[in-house]
């Protein structure tokens, strides 16, 4: 029981629990809709921008699948694979020394990125509502 929140205050006697219930199943209900509200609202991804170095290399669209291989550095060293799919993104392939980005769980929602350090390579999602100038990565 640790951690359980006392949601309401007994002082009132057996006549009000009805009504307690019927309170309780209300919230619940407005609970669950303004959270799915949130979900829902919060930005789906729409598509998937690569960044190396600070610069925006390609932009894919979230909703197709694909695989796509980003090779940087000065001599080509730098190998990424990038995997759009089922609306998500994630690093699959990687010859960084951290491999970081590989581990790193992939990104669906607007704003979520994954980073790849080494290579100075960043995914970015973003998405139609996503808010101008709120540039975590800049
Ligand atoms: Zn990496």
């Amino acid at each position: 029981m640790i951690g359980a929140r006392n949601v309401k205050p007994s002082t009132d006697g057996k006549r009000k629990t009805r009504n307690d219930m019927i309170l309780a199943a209300v919230l619940l209900l407005v609970a669950a809709a303004s959270f799915l509200l949130w979900h829902f609202s919060r930005a789906e991804g729409e598509s998937v921008t690569v960044k190396v170095g600070g610069t925006e290399t390609a932009v894919y669209p979230l909703s197709e699948d694909r695989e796509v291989e980003i090779i940087g550095g000065e001599d080509n060293e730098y190998r990424n694979v990038v995997v759009i799919r089922d609306g998500k993104v994630s690093v699959s392939e990687a010859n960084c020394p951290d491999g970081i980005c590989v581990k790193t769980r992939s990104a669906s929602r607007a704003g979520e990125s994954i980073v790849c350090l080494p290579h100075k390579l960043v995914i970015e999602v973003t998405g139609e509502k996503s808010e101008p100038g709120l540039d975590m990565t800049a």
